[in-house]
């Protein structure tokens, strides 16, 4: 495999397996990290998990750098004012894919 190939075989599999984060493991991170405080806001802790065919909906945002790219976040919504707060995808990947690995 080729340098190209090589890097899109590696992007393939970032996102099949960013694509494969459940609920429950989305709801340990955000648990873990304290992600669910406060909303900056309007104070509520009551915050809405948007989800999609059972795994946490995800959006992306094109890198304007470089168009082949894209910013993935999970979000969640503040259940009282409705602001939004987005989780970037990536630590969560790492989290569960790299630390993954090391501890293999
Ligand atoms: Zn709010």
């Amino acid at each position: 495999m080729n340098e190209d190939g090589e890097v899109q075989a590696n992007r393939q599999s970032l996102v099949e397996q960013t694509l494969s984060i459940t609920v429950d493991q989305f709801m340990d991170y955000i648990q873990h990290k304290k992600s669910d405080g406060p909303c900056e806001s309007c104070g509520s802790i009551r915050w809405i998990y948007v989800q999609d065919n059972g795994c946490p909906a995800i959006m992306g945002t094109p890198n304007v750098r470089n168009y082949a790219t894209s910013n993935w976040f999970f979000w969640m919504v503040c259940g009282s004012c409705s602001s939004t707060r987005l989780i970037a995808a990536g630590p969560i990947w790492e989290h569960y894919f790299v630390a993954k690995e090391i501890s293999n």
